[in-house]
This record gives structure tokens, sequence and C-alpha cells, in this order.
């Protein structure tokens, strides 16, 4: 295998030297130039097969998939000693938290499915992993290169309200390094208690006036980065490394249907934030398609709430601008006859011009949103897509849409996921919420669901 790898900036081409030990922002993101400054993770996959599911860790399984490992055996690290820190991690996460990365399940329910009225609903169940989400996976794959990257520093620093931060403590914790967490106020109790316990410090953070828009524990977490600290995030725009670690669910559900010889459904419905769970699923299946164990990409559907929904506003805004582009008017087409008008037309020169150019134009179709409405799926409720370029994309080029989930939505949601006898919380059902909102008829009801059941409910 080539052990070939880099970062590069989807928004302005910018490549990072593969030996960068800080590979986690495009070096021009400051630029104030309104591109959207993202980097995506390039592997030369020439010669590369998909890996076998021949060991309970994915990380391990798929360790020739990531950055991290290429960077490190570059350096003359053996493939042996890899493997030998991801097993004395996974000890010491096992220790503190009674978990350690194993495949999760992947579940159908004929009780969730007929309750629910959809059938064919694969779940990929993510209560049961390290600190009870799938956060941890975002910050194992940072943790692997920080663990080969002596140089790139020691303190660690994340934003986030709730499992990202108890997924952080406890990565943090096994691999001995310090964690400071920007929080809001308002953070779950029994999440700060336990980042007390691990040794996190924790660091509250108003919403005042003062501060410019867009979330305050964001803007206190990158000026702590500016001043030294390593992103320790899972959103891909503060750090890219966290896709790494986010793919191995991807990898692990196509694994899982080989296994079963069952066909993948063609749609994927994911629940959105910050969007770094949706990116990191769009480029694992594309890492996979290259690598031949899929045929195809699925449809992707991007779930917000109603009640805060910034991809859905920029995706709305884009469809207008290239049926205007096109010389077409959008009139009163169903969402999913605008998804089925991107198939055709994205490749047009005006339209492509439009969709193409829409990551060097960021603030026309990415803003912060004004308010900080409540709702049950607390963990989605991120002022903006930080991630969302790539979901747009997904979007365009599979044909899928954005749905938006209601209150009652996510409460039935969660009443379905205890049908399923899944004790997932309303952020972790949010996806299947979403689903349920798809009330046009697609005809895709044949070629099955997958969604994700990202976290437990305390
Ligand atoms: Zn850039």
């Amino acid at each position: 295998m080539s052990l070939a790898s880099r970062l590069i900036c989807a928004g302005c081409d910018t490549a990072l030297s593969p030996q960068e030990a800080r590979p986690f922002c495009c070096p021009r993101k400051d630029a104030g130039d309104d591109v959207d400054h993202v980097l995506g993770i390039e592997l030369d996959l020439e010669g590369d097969a998909f890996p076998e599911a021949d060991d309970p860790d994915p990380f391990v399984v798929f360790r020739k998939l990531f950055h991290s490992y290429r960077f490190a055996r570059r350096k003359g690290v053996e493939d042996a000693e890899f493997v030998a820190r991801v097993r004395e991690i996974d000890r010491a996460l096992a220790e503190t938290d009674g978990r350690s990365f194993r495949f999760t399940p992947l579940v159908r329910s004929r009780e969730l499915e007929s309750a629910a009225g959809i059938a064919n609903v694969w779940i990929k169940d993510e209560t049961g992993n390290v600190g009870g989400s799938h956060k941890a996976r975002h910050l194992m794959g940072i943790a692997l290169h920080l663990a080969f990257a002596q140089e790139a520093g020691r303190e660690l620093s994340i934003s986030s309200c709730g499992n990202a931060a108890l997924g952080a403590a406890l990565v943090a914790k096994a691999t001995g390094r310090p964690l400071k967490a920007f929080v809001p106020p308002a953070a779950d109790a029994l999440v700060l208690a336990r980042l007390e316990e691990l040794g996190t410090r924790v660091v509250a953070c108003e919403r005042t006036p003062e501060l410019p828009p867009g979330d305050p524990c964001t803007h206190r977490f990158r000026a702590d980065v500016a001043g030294g600290a390593l992103p320790f995030s899972v959103q891909g725009s503060d750090n890219a490394l966290s896709l790494e670690g986010g793919r191995t669910l991807v990898w692990e559900m196509v694994s899982q249907f080989k296994e079963s010889s069952m066909p993948l459904p063609d749609n994927v419905v994911i629940q959105v934030g910050g969007g770094a769970l949706g990116s990191s699923f769009v480029q694992g299946f594309e890492t996979a398609l290259q690598l031949g164990a899929v045929e195809r990409l699925p449809r992707f559907f991007f779930v917000q709430t109603e009640k805060l929904h910034p991809l859905e506003r920029a995706w709305r805004r884009l469809t207008e601008d290239a049926y205007a582009a096109a010389g077409e008017s959008p009139g009163k087409r169903s969402n999913a006859e605008h998804a089925a008008w991107w198939l055709e037309h994205r490749e047009d020169e005006e339209v492509r011009r439009v969709w193409r150019g829409a990551r060097r134009r960021r603030s026309r179709y990415m803003q912060p949103w004004k308010t900080a409405p409540k709702s049950l799926a607390t963990g989605i409720l991120d002022d903006e897509t930080y991630d969302g370029f790539v979901l747009l994309d997904a979007l365009i080029r599979t044909g899928g849409w954005p749905l938006l989930a209601s209150e009652e939505g996510l409460s039935r949601s969660q009443e379905l996921a205890d049908v399923a006898g899944i004790p997932a919380c309303a952020t972790a059902t949010a996806g299947l919420a979403g689903l349920l909102a798809l009330d046009e008829a697609t005809g895709f009801e044949d070629q099955g669901w997958a969604v994700l059941f990202t976290g437990e409910r305390r």
C-alpha cells in the first residue's frame, strides 16, 4: 500500500505539508476572504483494498485509512507500534469508562418499523460507545495523530455542550493530556460533574451582547487555540482530523452489511449540528466507493430542527440561485422535485458555476442563526453548520435534501427508540424524526433507510 496522505483545503486548494504536525485548519482560514476554508483528507488508495474486519476495534481494522497512521509510518513508526498505541488507549478508556472502541451494533427493529409505519430501517446504535455517544470516535482520530506528533503540543481545548466534551475528557484522560472545555452555563449538570471528575477544566461561557454573533463557547475556544492550545474539536472546520475517527462509523456499517450479505440501504438520514458527523459520512462513503466496497454513494438526507436550520436555509438559497442562473423559476416545486432538478442540471455550465462557487461566497449561504431557540434536540442547535458545504455538495450530487424535525417528531422518535429497546436521547434520534417528517411520496421507500442513534439518554 501507499503511505501517501495529505490535507487540502476545499475552499482555496491550499495543500498542507504531509509532515505538518498540526494539520488541523487551512493556514488561510482567517484571510477574511469569504472563502469556506475547511480541510479535507486525501489518501492515495492505489493498490489498497477495503479492510477486512479482523479485529473488534475499528481503530485497528481501519488504521490504514487514517492520515495519522500514514503520518506515523512515514516518520518510521512500525505498524505494530501504532496498533499497540491504539490498544493502550483502549485499555485506559475501559478502566475509566468501562467501555472501549468496538464495532457498535447495526440493528433492525420490526417493532419500530411497524410502529413508525416505515419499512426497512437500519439503525447504527452508538449509545454503547465510549462516553455513551459517537463523539469519542472523532476525538480518538485526533488523539492518534497527537500520539505520534509530539511536536504539536500538549494542552487540549474543546467547545461543547455535552457529549463531545465528555468524549473529549475520556480520550484526553486516556492519553494523559490536560483538557479545557468551554461550555454554555446551562450545560447538563451530570455531564459537568463527570467532566470535573475526569480532571477537565470547565469554563462556562455566557452569551453576552458584546460578543460577535455566533456561539460564545466557540469564540472562547478559538481564542484559546489562537493562544496555543490544540483544537480537540469535533468540528471539521476547527480540526479536520476529527473526521478520521468519524469515518470509522461508515466503514463499520459497510463491513457489517457486507458480512451479513445484505444490500446497503440507498438512503442515509443523518442529524446535523455543526456538520462533522454528516461530513464524516460523506467522506467515509467516498473512500468506500474508491475502494470498491460500495457501488455508489447513498442518497443523503440531513436533518435539523424546525427551530434552527442554517443548512436548510443555505440549501434553499443555493437552489434559488441555481434556478436564477439557469433562467428558471423554482415555482411551487417540492423539495423532492428540487433535488431531482439538481441531479439533472448540476453540470450545466451556469448552474455548475453557482454550485462550485458557493464555497467562495460563504456568507451568502451560511450565517450564524440569530436567535438561540430551545428544542428537545439540544445537541444539534449549532448556530452554524460549520462543515455545511460538504453536505450541500452531497445533497446536490446524490439527490437528497434537508429535512426538518418538529418537536412532536423528536418526541415521537424517542418513543420509537424505546419500542426498539434502545435508550437514545432526542438529539440521538433526530435522524429518525427527520425521516418521520418526510411526508412527500418519494418512491424511495423500498430502497431502505439507514439512521444513526448517536447517543444514550441520561
Ligand atoms: Zn483554504
